[in-house]
């Protein structure tokens, strides 16, 4: 029995979750999304959020993190704005987290960042850097991540490849070395104060992830993009042992539904109740100060 099993009422916590409409999967997803869905046979369909909410509760989830996205300036298309994850937050107060998204290519970043927190109350912030195009060590940010620093809310940065434009010409210009996670590393080692999350296992930077994970207290890592049983075993060995304290589960939705993901959990983790509690919800609790 798995402790999911065990719960009288939601608990878990997804600490990635991306809107399941127009918004985020057709107006800034745009062509690089659709290539994604070709990429795994699948149709580009939407649903509205209580629909989602009942999913979500079905399996046992209490909360999840609701993901801005302005990518504007790289990719062109229109952001999911953070005036649209506030309001769908204050509609689903119990429910929803939300993390705003600056484009760190644009003049007014800096000032979008204070308003998420200090208008919007906003939880975090969501930086995707592929998808962006910036490299996060680069001096040109610094100011955006003191200023982040100072208003004392986590973040979450992109790890690894992705899927978006994936088999299009030239990735439909995307370059995927600023989703190595060592690019973090250096804003965790100058902001210290800054909780960090690094999303998905990191392929193919795993190992630096984990290095990373062990060696900075103030970074943290999550399962999402991945179905379990796809995930680097060196990962799954870490999760259940010295980063047990800091591994959080996630989906990815609507590209990852729970369900599949618990089935594959279920698969190939054989982790202690202990741990189970620590990567489903304690950890992200903790984390996000819920
Ligand atoms: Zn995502």
């Amino acid at each position: 029995m798995s402790v999911r099993d065990m719960l009288d009422e939601p608990r878990i916590v997804d600490t990635h979750a991306h809107q399941p409409t127009a918004e985020f999967l057709e107006d800034a997803g745009g062509e690089m999304m659709r290539d994604a869905a070709r990429k795994f046979g699948t149709e580009i369909e939407t649903w509205e959020y209580e629909t989602m909410r009942e999913e979500y509760h079905e399996q046992g989830i209490a909360r999840a993190v609701l993901l801005g996205w302005d990518a504007e300036t790289n990719t062109g298309n229109p952001p999911v704005p953070n005036d649209y994850v506030a309001e769908v937050r204050d509609e689903f107060p119990d429910f929803f987290v939300g993390f705003g998204s600056v484009d760190p290519l644009k003049d007014d970043c800096v000032e979008e960042a204070v308003r998420c927190v200090e208008d919007l109350g906003l939880s975090g912030f969501k930086f995707q850097q592929i998808a962006q195009g910036f490299d996060p060590s680069d001096e040109a940010h610094r100011d955006l991540f003191d200023t982040i620093e100072d208003l004392g809310v986590p973040v979450v940065f992109h790890g690894g490849n992705s899927t978006l434009g994936a088999g299009a010409p030239g990735g439909r210009g995307l370059k995927i070395k600023y989703g190595n996670p060592m690019l973090v590393d250096d804003v965790a080692a100058e902001h210290p104060e800054m909780p960090i999350l690094i999303a998905h296992p990191a392929f193919p930077w795993e190992r630096e992830q984990l290095a990373i994970c062990q060696q900075k207290g103030n970074v943290y890592m999550d399962l999402s993009g991945w179905l379990p049983k796809y995930v680097d075993e060196q990962v799954v060995h870490y999760a259940k042992t010295v980063l047990q304290d800091k591994v959080m589960f996630g989906t990815d939705y609507p590209m990852i539904r729970p369900e599949r993901w618990f089935e594959s959990f279920d698969e190939v983790f054989d982790a202690s109740d202990a741990v189970q509690r620590k990567i489903l919800w304690e950890n992200a609790e903790s984390f996000l100060g819920l």
